[in-house]
This record gives C-alpha cells, sequence and structure tokens, in this order.
C-alpha cells in the first residue's frame, strides 16, 4: 500500500470510528456510507476535508450535511431493502447515494437546477443506477412517483409540509426538520398510520430553509 492509500485508510477508519461515537449504530447504515466516498461530492478548497464529521458549504449557498447526521437520519428513516425513498434537498447527491445503498429506489428534487446537474452527474459517474434526480420544488413532493415508503427532508420547514404527507405510504416514515431556519430545529419522525399520524422529536438540528420555488443558480 502507498502512503497515500495508507493515510485514505486512516481517515476512513477514524469517519467511521466518529459515526459510531455519534450514535449512529445501525449496521446497514455504517455499511452504506462505508460504501459512499464523501470526497466524491465535494469541489474545491474544501475537498480535502471530506471525512471530517462537519458540514461543508457546496455549490448555490447551500451545504453538504455533517455526517454523523446524514448518518442519524438514515437510521431514523429504517430503510428497507424494497422501499421506495423520496429525498428532498438533493444538494451534492451525498445522502441520496447513502440511501441507494438501502433502497430500491431514491427519487431526489432539488430546487437548484446546477445542483441537481452536478449530483446527478456524481450519481452516474460512481454507478448510483437507481437514484433518479428532479429539479423542481420540492415542497409539492412528486405527485407522479407516489406514494413512497420513505420520505427524507434536508431542509427545514416551519411545519411537515402536507402534499409530503398525503405521499407517504400508510406504514411509511417521514425524518425532517422542523422549525425556523436561522435557530436550532428539531429532527422528527413521522410515522403514518391507519388512522392518523405519531410523530418523535429525535434531536436538535440546524438545517438550511425549505424554500418555495425554484432557486436562482449560483
Ligand atoms: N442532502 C444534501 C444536503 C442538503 S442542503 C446532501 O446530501 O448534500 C438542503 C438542500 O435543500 C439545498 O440544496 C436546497 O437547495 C434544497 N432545498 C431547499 N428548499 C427546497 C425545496 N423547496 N425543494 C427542493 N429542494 C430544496
Amino acid at each position: 500500500m502507498s502512503q497515500d492509500d495508507s493515510d485514505t485508510a486512516e481517515r476512513k477508519m477514524q469517519f467511521l470510528f466518529a459515526l459510531r461515537t455519534r450514535g449512529v449504530t445501525d449496521k446497514r447504515v455504517l455499511e452504506a456510507m462505508e460504501k459512499v466516498d464523501r470526497g466524491d461530492f465535494i469541489r474545491g478548497i474544501f475537498a480535502d476535508r471530506a471525512y471530517e464529521d462537519m458540514p461543508l458549504p457546496i455549490a448555490c449557498g447551500q451545504t453538504i450535511s455533517q455526517p454523523s447526521v446524514v448518518g442519524l437520519m438514515t437510521q431514523a428513516l429504517d430503510v428497507q431493502p424494497r422501499d421506495k425513498v423520496m429525498e428532498i434537498g438533493t444538494g451534492s447527491g451525498y445522502q441520496a447515494a447513502v440511501l441507494s445503498h438501502l433502497a430500491r429506489r431514491v427519487y431526489t428534487v432539488d430546487r437548484h437546477a446546477r445542483l441537481v446537474r452536478e449530483a446527478k452527474s456524481v450519481l452516474d459517474r460512481t454507478g448510483r443506477l437507481n437514484v433518479t434526480t428532479f429539479a423542481a420544488d420540492g415542497s409539492f413532493g412528486l405527485p407522479d412517483q407516489a406514494p413512497f415508503d420513505r420520505i427524507l427532508v434536508t431542509a427545514a420547514a416551519e411545519d411537515p409540509p402536507g402534499p409530503l404527507l398525503a405521499q407517504l405510504k400508510v406504514g411509511g416514515i417521514m425524518v425532517l426538520p422542523v422549525g425556523q431556519s436561522n435557530t436550532v430545529q428539531s429532527l422528527i419522525r413521522v410515522r403514518k398510520l391507519e388512522q392518523g399520524l405519531e410523530y418523535d422529536e429525535l434531536r436538535p438540528v440546524r438545517f438550511v430553509p425549505l424554500l418555495e420555488g425554484m432557486g436562482k443558480d449560483t
């Protein structure tokens, strides 16, 4: 092994160790995260910080989430191998890549066409063939692809958007941050039951806001 390879192996070990110490204990989630190289999803000056447990800036003023938060959200979503999953907030495409190792199909939506284009190119290049990307306002979900077994929202809304709840199957799970964008938000899990919805509050988080309409690409 070259020095570079052993440095990379060492950084990956530390990356997985950090996930475990922050509460990501589900074996399937850890295996999925081990398979996805976060470095593929970060460009420019921050690329060499890809294996640190911190959010990092991506294009259009957005952020790639902190890996431990990606892990905890994925774990809370309890994805099953036959599941059809929708993610709102593609960003870099990293979370979608992690989900693609756990689910049958992943549909991911972002309001920034540029982010969708760039994420699609990395997802294609890295062979994530069961992910489909969409440039759209995800607050309305994807009515043509609904219903979904699982929905993950990676931008904060004040309340769970009605159209997303409507596109969740009975027995399905949605995980999302709720609260004002400039304060600490709560990560919540919503289960859709035969009779109504069951809510669980998981932990405090901080996400960019879920905004209406299409974004101006920067
Ligand atoms: N999951 C991403 C990080 C998401 S950052 C990753 O793994 O890298 C949040 C993303 O939500 C941003 O890219 C932002 O453009 C997007 N977003 C915000 N409001 C949205 C909306 N209404 N519809 C779709 N995407 C939205």
